[in-house]
């Protein structure tokens, strides 16, 4: 490593600050093959509830040297998207706070497009892509390895500073950086809040979850209505789930995000119950088009709204 690597790795992680990243950490590019064993048995004990592209490529998503040859680095951010903003209707159907705004791929890859291109400034003719949770890489894996946080119990990584509400990026470079040290402690301790507040009994004794039980894959991914087995504890939730992060107690002194962009808009924090129950496919898309939830598309949402609001 020459000794210009730590100067200009310390620059990428102000640039990093700069466009509003709230968390930054490098790793050297490695297979994982351990992480690549943990997910092959996940998927074949079913518990990847028929998300058949997790299954599929392991190696190449354990390897990023596979998705892009001569990698060296990979670097990883994270963006909260923490906040106390609560949908004040009474009875309305519940959104998991990632959603309150504008998608985050686009707001995550817009910051990390910028990143790339600072960092090519500064190693010229160095390759990269940027992923925003689109792409086949481990990205929880790699937030621990670059020093980001641990996986908490119900498997998703948590920042001693900020908590667990944030998104993660990641670019995967050429270029040779200084490295952070892997996280390497597991701060959940006997602590099993999260696994004990699940009302589908999804979280897993070993860090993962059951997606099959989990209500973000049944509202969200799942095609077809919420099964009528997990409605009751699907409770008013129509897209994601956030009790298990909600009872963190990693979350209870977490600082509020500072991003416009996801910020809940007070049309959406106001909308009744009836609004709710007529909400035609112009509003939904004029009030969600620019969300996570235009995913869903219209009729398989209003599905899961009128489900819940039987109950
Ligand atoms: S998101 Fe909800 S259903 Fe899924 S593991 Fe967490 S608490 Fe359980
Ligand atoms: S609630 Fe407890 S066990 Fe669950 S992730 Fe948070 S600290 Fe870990």
């Amino acid at each position: 490593m020459s000794s210009s690597e730590p100067h200009r790795t310390s620059l990428i992680r102000e640039r990093a600050f700069e466009l509003g990243f709230d968390l930054f950490g490098t790793a050297p590019a490695r297979p994982m093959p351990e992480r690549a064993e943990v997910l092959r048995l996940w998927c074949s004990a079913g518990m990847n509830a028929g998300m058949g592209y997790l299954a599929r490529d392991i190696e190449k998503r354990s390897d990023p040297r596979m998705l892009m040859p001569g990698a060296k680095s990979v670097i990883v951010t994270g963006l909260s998207y923490n906040t106390s903003a609560k949908q004040k209707g009474e009875g309305v159907p519940i959104l998991s706070r990632y959603v309150y705004g504008q998608n985050y791929h686009d707001a995550v890859k817009g910051r990390l497009t910028e990143l790339l291109g600072f960092l090519r400034d500064l190693y010229p003719g160095a390759g990269g892509v940027a992923y925003a949770d689109s792409g086949p890489l481990m990205e929880k894996a790699w937030a621990v390895e670059a020093g980001l946080g641990w996986q908490g119990r119900h498997s998703v990584v948590i920042n001693r500073d900020i908590g667990s509400f944030f998104f993660l990026g990641l670019i995967i470079t050429d270029a040779v950086l200084e490295y952070d040290r892997p996280f390497s402690e597991d701060l959940c301790g006997s602590c099993r809040i999260c696994a004990e507040s699940c009302p589908t009994g999804a979280i897993n004794d070993d860090h993962t979850i059951d997606a099959r039980r989990c209500i973000s894959n049944l509202t969200i991914e799942n095609r077809g209505p919420i099964p009528p087995e997990f409605l009751a504890a699907t409770g008013r939730r129509v897209y994601g789930c956030d009790i298990c992060q909600e009872v963190c107690p990693w979350n209870r002194m977490a600082p509020e995000h500072k991003h416009p962009e996801f910020g809940l808009p007070e049309e959406i924090e106001n909308m009744s119950l009836n609004d709710w129950l007529n909400l035609d496919e112009a509003n939904f898309m004029r009030l969600f088009g620019n969300s996570e939830v235009a995913r869903k598309k219209y009729l398989p949402f209003v599905q899961n709204v009128t489900d819940v609001a039987k109950q």
